[in-house]
């Protein structure tokens, strides 16, 4: 800009000097010119008195030299006396301007060029008292010649007036620009500077109050989006259209194990996970994605979409979702339908082969009863596991719609042990019930359920002249309820496993006493439910203490 201002300034007053100079030059062309006439006036009538009185004589020895052209010519115009050129020869001069004005008023004067001559010519006229006219003329000085003759006087003006002029305009354009640069653009308004820049300035002040306001609401919304992001389980990722990375939650950095504040670096090189590194580049690239990996010993689902903003693709993000508990609970599903369908066709078998023997008279008279025993015992069997089937798939729904109520513990296993009493004489074990009231709040049928499943299997896993302690006691915990048997008692490294449907750690044992593999995960659901914890401990070959804490 200083720059700009400086050249305009310069062509400015050049533009001012050179007219400056053409104008003085004219003036005094002008100028000159009159002076000129006025001397040619004086001097015609000077020789005009010498001719009057001596006649031709005057032109005898007369310099043909002279600076002057004296032409002396007749009063019909022919030329009676020329001292640069050859009377004969010269045209009649009686329609010359100046002649013609002498002739009438006694002086006539003219510039031109002349006809002989080349050169621009002054002529003064004057009429003698002959009626001759006398005329002198002289070469004017051309605007050139007066230009030539003035250079040497205004060459060292104009340098001075140029130096000059370089001199201001560049002090001129400095002091143009430093009040622009003096501005304090942080506080538009409180410059005092030109008056021409003050909406410029409003606009600006504007402008940044508005962009404060919006840097303001973003930083808001992005201290939100951090603290709902931050407390989230699930990763969250947000790339750039370049791949770096705009904001990571903690639980992404953790899982995919690059530092929490990496916000700004390149994603390829942060993340070395190179699957989710083809799914955010695929992303990038406008391809939806996902994919279940193992990260931090889960596994996770991990889905990456492109961002779109209007026809190109801004950004990506990528979000990672535990899905290990829904992948275990798909396999079991996939598992126990398997079961199912094997732990149906045993019965079923048994009772069509049992029923097709029948049905072929290959069956003696006395040995029906027997088979009768056995198709009643099959079918018991699949009663019972249909039963335990339908259970747990209620309990698998959550048991939400199941009523709650207030129920009293020693109560429910005192009638619970009234009618197990009759297996248990069968199986000639002793049951007993100790404690005293205990009321907890919660699903009845669920904790009969409990009470029910576990007295029975220590009934069932018993040997004879055994016996089974129901135990109902309150203490600072809650109310406990343990079921102690002098049983067959569980392996160690089986009392995990006993909870698995279909689990059993005796098979032919289980099926020997009607088990149907499912008691004990139906418990541990149903405890679930209840809020209550399972434990299980004994000896193996002494017995086994099942325990559940209910809260109070
Ligand atoms: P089941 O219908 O076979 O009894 P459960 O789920 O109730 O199925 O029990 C799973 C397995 O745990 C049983 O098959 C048995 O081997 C073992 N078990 C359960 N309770 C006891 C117990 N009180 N004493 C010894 N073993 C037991």
């Amino acid at each position: 800009m200083t720059k700009r201002i400086f050249r305009s300034i310069v062509i400015a007053s050049l533009i001012v000097l050179l007219a400056a100079l053409l104008l003085i030059v004219g003036v005094l062309y002008s100028h000159f010119t009159d002076a000129q006439f006025d001397q040619l006036r004086a001097e015609t009538a000077l020789v005009a008195q010498a001719v009057n009185n001596e006649g031709q004589a005057y032109f005898q020895g007369l310099d043909r030299n002279a600076n002057c052209r004296i032409t002396w010519i007749a009063a019909d115009g022919s030329i009676l006396f020329d001292n640069r050129s050859d009377t004969a020869q010269m045209e009649n001069h009686a329609e010359r301007a100046e002649v013609t004005d002498a002739r009438n008023t006694g002086y006539g004067q003219c510039a031109r060029y002349s006809a002989t001559l080349t050169e621009r010519y002054l002529y003064a006229a004057q009429r003698l008292p002959d009626g001759t006219i006398l005329r002198l003329s002289g070469a004017q000085s051309t605007v050139l010649n007066l230009l030539a003759k003035m250079l040497s006087p205004l060459l060292p003006v104009t340098l001075a007036a140029v130096i000059l002029s370089l001199f201001l305009a560049n002090r001129l354009s400095k002091s143009i620009v430093q009040p622009l640069n003096d501005l304090n653009l942080s506080q538009p308004i409180g410059n005092t500077g030109y008056a021409e820049i003050r909406p410029l300035l409003r606009r600006l002040d504007a402008q940044q109050i508005q962009l404060r306001g919006q840097a303001l609401e973003l930083a808001q919304m992005k201290t939100e989006f951090e603290t709902v992001t931050r407390g989230l389980n699930e990763g969250l990722v947000l790339l750039s259209g370049g791949g770096a990375i705009l904001s990571i939650n903690p639980a992404a950095a953790r899982l995919l194990e690059v530092t929490p504040n990496c916000a700004g670096a390149d994603f390829t090189a942060a993340n070395q996970n190179s699957d989710i590194a083809a799914l955010a580049d695929a992303a990038l690239h406008g391809e939806k994605g996902e994919k279940i990996l193992p990260l931090a010993g889960k596994l996770y689902l991990v889905s990456a979409s492109p961002v779109k903003s209007g026809s190109y693709y801004s950004g990506a993000v990528l979000f990672l979702l535990d899905v290990t508990e829904k992948q275990q609970a798909e396999t079991l599903r996939r598992e126990f339908t398997a079961n199912v369908s094997h732990e149906l066709k045993t019965p079923l078998h048994a009772i069509s082969g049992y029923a097709e023997l029948m049905k072929s008279g290959m069956v003696s008279s006395e040995d029906i009863p027997r088979f009768s025993e056995k198709l009643y015992g099959e079918t018991r069997r699949l009663i019972a596991l249909v039963e335990d089937i339908l259970r747990l798939s209620r309990l698998d729904e959550g048991g939400e719609d199941m009523q709650k109520s207030a129920v009293d513990l020693f109560a429910l296993a005192q009638s619970t042990a009234e009618a197990l009493s009759p297996a248990a004489e069968l199986a000639e074990v002793t049951l007993s019930v100790q404690g005293e009231k205990a009321v907890v709040f919660g699903v009845p049928q669920l904790l009969s359920t409990i009470i029910f499943n576990l007295t029975d299997n220590a009934v069932k896993y018993n040997r004879p002249g055994g016996s089974v302690t129901v135990s109902v006691t309150e203490d600072t915990d809650g109310i406990r309820m343990e079921v102690s048997d002098t049983g067959v008692g569980i392996p160690p490294e089986d009392r995990e496993r006993i909870f698995e449907r279909f689990y059993r750690v005796d098979k032919s044992r289980s099926k020997e006493v009607g088990g149907t593999g499912l008691g004990l995960s139906i418990v541990k659901h149903a405890a679930k439910i209840s809020g209550a914890t399972l434990s299980v401990s004994g000896v193996l070959g002494r017995g086994t203490d099942v325990c559940v804490v209910f809260p109070k």
